[in-house]
Formats: C-alpha cells, sequence, structure tokens
C-alpha cells in the first residue's frame, strides 16, 4: 500500500477523528496540516490534513480519468443507486457527523442533528431527472432532431463554513446525479465534518468519481484556475464569487455562484404582530444569524414598530448562547474570529451612530478568547445607509425600521445590490403576494422565511449570485446541450 494511504474506514471515529482527504477512491494523508478552532472555545479543536498543490492535481487527474467511464456511460438509475447508497453510509454515522459538526461550526447539536439528517434527505434526493432526458424535437422523412443533455465533465465544488454537511452533500449530490465528477473542498475553518463524509462515502462511487480535498484558499483558487475543471459550484461571499467569476473566464468554464444576501421582511399593516414576530426571530436569527438567505432587514409599519421591537426582543431574551454541547443553548457562537469581529464592528458603528437597542448588545469580552458568543441583538433607530442595514451582517444583529407607506417599504426593501431571499408577513394573502411580487429576490416567501425544499430551484438576482442550484434549472446548470441532427433522405 502506498506510503499515506489509508483503507480502514472505520478509523476516521475515533476522537478527534483521523480525517484524510479522499483522491482517487484512496482515503490519504496532506501535504501539511492546518489547525481548525472550535468556535465555543476559541481553542484548538484538531490538526487537519491540508492538500499539496500536487495532491489537488491528482484529485483532478483522478476525477477526469473517472468521467470517461462515468459521465454519460452510467445511467441516472445507477448514479441515483450510488447516491442511495451514500446517504445510508450517512445515515449509520449520524451521531458522530452530528457531533463534529458541532465542534467545527458551533451551532447547537440538535441543529447539528438537523443538518445531518437534511444531508440524508439530500442524498437521497428523488430529483425529477426527466427534465434532462433527450428529446425528440422532430422526426419527418428528411431528418430527425434530437436534443441530448450530456454532464459536463469535472465539477469543482467549493463551500462556505455556515453548513458544511449540507452544502458538500447538495453539491456532491447534484454533480454525481447529472454525470459529473466532483472535486469538493470545505472552507479550510469546518473541513471535519466534509472529510469525513468523504471517507464514509468513499467506496460508494467508482474510484475519483468523488474527491474531497481540504486547504485554504489557495487551493480554491487553483481549483478554480485548473485547465480541466469544466465547471465550478461555489456558495460563498460576493467578493470571492466576482473573482471565481472572473478567473473562470479564461476557460470559458461554467459556473454557478451562491452567494451573500441581505434579505428583506416586509411587516404589513394587517400582520398578527406577536406571530410575525415569532415567524421573523426565528429566520432572522437561525444558526445566529450565519445564513446566506436569513432575514437581515425588518420594514413595519410606523404604528406597529413599538410592538414589534418589544415582541421580537422578547424571542431574544429567552433565547441561551452559549457551547452548542450544552443542552440548554439555543443559539451557537459565531464561526470563526473574523465574523465575531465583523459583526463587533458593525454593532460598535450602529451604537455610535445613536441607534436604540432593545435587547443583548455587543459581547462582554471582545477579545473572543473565551469563544465567538455574542448575543442576540435587536436594534432600531437606525437609516438605511447605515452599515448595519446596507451591508451583509451575516451574525446576530437585527435592525427593525419603520416606514409609512407600502410603496415605500418596497422601494427601500429593493434598494440594495442583494438579492437572495425576501418575505412578507400579513393576513390578506393575496395582498402579500402584490407586495412580494414587487420585491427582487430569487426566493420570495409570504408568512414565512428561509424554507428551502431541495427540489426548488435556489439562487439570487443581482449581486446574490448567478444560476441556481436544485430544481430543473439546478439540474441543467450541470449539463451541456448537444443538438444532434440526422439527414435521411
Ligand atoms: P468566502 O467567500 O470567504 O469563502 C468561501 C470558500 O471559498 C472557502 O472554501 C474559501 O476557502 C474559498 N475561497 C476563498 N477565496 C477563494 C478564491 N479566490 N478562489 C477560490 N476559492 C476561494 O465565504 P465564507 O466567509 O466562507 O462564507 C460566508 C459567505 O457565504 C456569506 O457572504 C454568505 O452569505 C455566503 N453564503 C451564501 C450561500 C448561498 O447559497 N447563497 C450559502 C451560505 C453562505
Amino acid at each position: 500500500m502506498p506510503a499515506g494511504v489509508v483503507n480502514s474506514a472505520s478509523r476516521f471515529m475515533a476522537h478527534p477523528p483521523l480525517l484524510r482527504l479522499l483522491i482517487g477512491g484512496k482515503l490519504l494523508k496532506g501535504g501539511s496540516t492546518f489547525t481548525v478552532l472550535n468556535p465555543a472555545t476559541g481553542k484548538e479543536l484538531l490538526q487537519c490534513p491540508s492538500a499539496t498543490p500536487e495532491q489537488l492535481n491528482d484529485a483532478i487527474k483522478s476525477a477526469s480519468k473517472a468521467f470517461t467511464t462515468f459521465g454519460s456511460k452510467v445511467s441516472i438509475k445507477e448514479r441515483e443507486k450510488m447516491l442511495f447508497n451514500a446517504a445510508d453510509k450517512i445515515a449509520e454515522h449520524s451521531d458522530e457527523l452530528a457531533h463534529w459538526l458541532t465542534l467545527e461550526q458551533g451551532k447547537p447539536l440538535r441543529d447539528a442533528r438537523f443538518e445531518v439528517r437534511a444531508t440524508v434527505d439530500q442524498m437521497k434526493l428523488k430529483q425529477d431527472t426527466s427534465v434532462i432526458d433527450s428529446k425528440i424535437l422532430r422526426d419527418t422523412n428528411k431528418e430527425r432532431a434530437t436534443l441530448v443533455y450530456k454532464p459536463l465533465g469535472v465539477v469543482g465544488a467549493i463551500a462556505p463554513w455556515n453548513f458544511p454537511l449540507l452544502i458538500a452533500a447538495t453539491k456532491v449530490s447534484i454533480a454525481v446525479l447529472t454525470g459529473n465528477t466532483v472535486v469538493f473542498k470545505p472552507s479550510p475553518c469546518t473541513p471535519v465534518t466534509s472529510l469525513m463524509m468523504g471517507s464514509i462515502i468513499h467506496e460508494c462511487f467508482p474510484p475519483g468519481v468523488v474527491n474531497v480535498i481540504a486547504g485554504g484558499n489557495d487551493i480554491g483558487e487553483r481549483l478554480v484556475a485548473h485547465p480541466d475543471i469544466a465547471k465550478i459550484s461555489f456558495t460563498g461571499s460576493v467578493p470571492t464569487g466576482k473573482a471565481i467569476r472572473k478567473a473562470c473566464t479564461d476557460h470559458m468554464k461554467r459556473c454557478t455562484l451562491e452567494l451573500g444576501g441581505n434579505d428583506p421582511a416586509i411587516v404589513l399593516a394587517d400582520a398578527d404582530v406577536p406571530r410575525a414576530a415569532k415567524g421573523i426571530f426565528s429566520t432572522a436569527f437561525a444558526n445566529t444569524g450565519q445564513v446566506c438567505c436569513a432575514i437581515k432587514r425588518v420594514y413595519v409599519p410606523r404604528a406597529l414598530h413599538a410592538e414589534f421591537c418589544e415582541s421580537i426582543s422578547g424571542f431574544a431574551q429567552a433565547a441561551t448562547v452559549g457551547d452548542g454541547q450544552e443542552k440548554a443553548t439555543t443559539h451557537g457562537p459565531l464561526q470563526n474570529k473574523m465574523q465575531f469581529n465583523k459583526v463587533t464592528e458593525l454593532l460598535q458603528d450602529t451604537i455610535a451612530n445613536g441607534a436604540t437597542v432593545h435587547c443583548g448588545g455587543l459581547p462582554t469580552d471582545l477579545s473572543g478568547a473565551g469563544g465567538y458568543h455574542f448575543p442576540l441583538t435587536v436594534v432600531s433607530g437606525v437609516d438605511d445607509e447605515s452599515r448595519i442595514v446596507s451591508e451583509e451582517q451575516f451574525g446576530p444583529v437585527l435592525p427593525i425600521l419603520a416606514y409609512d407607506t407600502e410603496e415605500e417599504a418596497i422601494e427601500r426593501a429593493n434598494n440594495t445590490r442583494f438579492g437572495l431571499g425576501s418575505s412578507v408577513w400579513g393576513t390578506d394573502l393575496d395582498h402579500c403576494v402584490d407586495v412580494g411580487m414587487q420585491l427582487n429576490s430569487g426566493m420570495m416567501w409570504v408568512n414565512k422565511h428561509l424554507d428551502l425544499p431541495a427540489t426548488d430551484p435556489f439562487g439570487g438576482h443581482k449581486e446574490s449570485g448567478l444560476g441556481r442550484e436544485g430544481g430543473e434549472s439546478g439540474l441543467k446548470a450541470y449539463v451541456e446541450e448537444q443538438m444532434v441532427l440526422v439527414r435521411k433522405a
């Protein structure tokens, strides 16, 4: 057995788990290691293997080779079977995955278990693949014209740190289902469960079909730049997404970009305030605000503003921020120091500009030395130009803004370079839809937010992204059309 190869799938469940890169069907050590922190303590969690540039090239080479005998030559049914098998294997390891997900990401164990279940569902996903079946467009005495959908080749998939396991499963499952092979790179902040997943599922696919590597941003850059990558599927921040789009033009790579958001929620005058406050609280502070399409600013009629602020603050005050391993914790820490500093800076700016802080406030220890815990905070008395309203906070500080007319609320909600999600809250559902249809976002919800069935297309308008993942458009983004014209006479 070559040096560094580990064949036993059971060893990565030790404490700490034996983490390995998955390259060409083999579980390998990296060229070096990097430190992964536990966000609840700010202390080292473990050392993670880091792929060398040569290992990245090996992964891409294996994926290219695997594509020649996978792609169009393995039926969708067989590919689905492989994914189902992988899902069952992940389910068998649910407890360990949830445990390490909490330790690396910070989310409460209950939420980690939910993410593992969603990961299993995602792998088992029964997408309507008939949308990528070949279609006869014309069949006459003279010619037959068929539209064929072909997989693209090797997909380079790159993820952020908020839902590491679910995003990994989403990208891997869609790539495989559509007949592509994949090299997946998690965030260096949260590589643990993605590598564990690679080890758990590595025997479910022919060698090289699924590769999982870990490393810093430089490995991501190299992955994007590699000429043998046919498509990049990226989830992360707007600036990185823009850099990736530029880098993709060189080889005319396809790319799907799922980027940041600054989702508005508009509460209408006929809304049931406590009900709307409850729904908005749960979807603004989910994952401690670290969700691309969490509610990040709320527009409320001036007459309801005080009642709404009081109601939503009540929910925030009843929450318990802490270590996700503690039973009582409802909201974990921010995932990393950079994010902790960013949210701190935004709240300092908000307070310095005279905002009212209804609950929460700055962390008592701004050094983050004891973990990146941040109080759930509700603010008002800020204007639309303030940083907390115009930037993506990606953390637990929610501005509540008063409005006088619906037209004004719609205009202010749309006055952003983001366009991921939006929602409208009220009693007259037809009117809610009328208002919501005027919002520019990839998803618009009424009386809910952040509901993302995996079979629906997901993606953003404007700078929130390009293309869709999931649904018909999501599947089509992983294949190329080919027109086949046969002359008969
Ligand atoms: P990020 O852009 O800093 O990093 C994301 C990933 O890209 C990481 O794996 C990183 O190593 C890699 N990377 C960094 N620079 C790169 C480069 N030049 N080339 C290739 N890869 C590179 O984002 P983050 O801080 O990890 O995540 C937070 C952001 O992600 C937020 O803006 C959030 O809204 C967004 N996000 C979007 C969605 C969505 O589906 N729209 C979902 C989750 C998070």
